[in-house]
């Protein structure tokens, strides 16, 4: 921990505006079966917002989504549609 709290005591102070209308992230379920990344983004997301569902499709909760690029530098290509939520929705960063 350092001044500032720890990681996950600063990443609570977020503020997140939901867009209701439009997912920013798309999963191509049939190319995550076939590449087989779903585990690897389930692991990867630092918020959590994949997981692996018993008939093996890929649910996402975009709500929770940092913007931080990690599946998207990560899943092959096609594997994911992901651009950043449209302006004034997403994550706001605060430090205090
Ligand atoms: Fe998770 Fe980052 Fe991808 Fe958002 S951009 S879904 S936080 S890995």
């Amino acid at each position: 921990m350092n001044m500032f709290g720890t990681v996950p005591e600063r990443l609570a102070r977020n503020h997140f505006d939901l867009d209701k209308d439009e997912c920013h992230i798309e999963v191509n379920q049939s190319l995550v079966k076939a590449t087989g990344v779903g585990k690897l983004l389930v692991r990867i997301c630092p918020a959590h917002v994949y997981t692996e569902e018993p008939d093996g499709t890929i649910s996402v909760e975009y709500a929770a989504c940092l913007e931080c690029g990690t599946c998207l530098a990560l899943a092959p290509p096609g594997t994911l549609s992901w651009h950043y939520p449209r302006g004034g929705f997403g994550v706001s960063y605060r430090e205090s």
